[in-house]
């Protein structure tokens, strides 16, 4: 399998460049959990629709999520997920740091599935 998302940067007023990096990003989720039960058959998973922006009622649900895949990536991979839960997604530094870590743990759960 090819990389899909490799979009480690995205401009927090840019909305339709958000609307893609959320898209490919939850793409590449769904590939890391194909990799994952193929090669643990079994392994239990989370999956949720991350290509979902929360319009009302704050990216509590979001993050929570997001965090809950990371973690099952942990579980199935052995590589640490880092804490991303503290973002902020009104304060652009805390996004970008936010970007950072999910684009490290992204990169070695590729390497670790042969993902190139
Ligand atoms: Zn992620």
């Amino acid at each position: 399998m090819s990389i899909i998302f490799d979009m480690t940067v995205a401009d927090p007023g840019d909305p339709g460049g958000w609307g893609v990096w959320l898209n490919s990003h939850y793409l590449e989720h769904q590939q890391f959990v194909q990799k994952a039960q193929l090669s643990a058959p079994g392994t239990q998973m989370e999956l949720y629709d991350l290509g979902l922006w929360p319009l009302e009622g704050g990216t509590d649900w979001w993050v929570d999520a997001h965090y809950a895949m990371h973690q099952s990536l942990e579980t199935a991979s052995g590589i640490s997920a880092p804490d991303m839960q503290a973002v902020d997604f009104t304060d652009p530094e805390s996004w970008g740091i936010f970007l950072d870590l999910n684009a490290q743990h992204h990169a070695a759960i590729r390497q670790h599935y042969g993902i190139t």
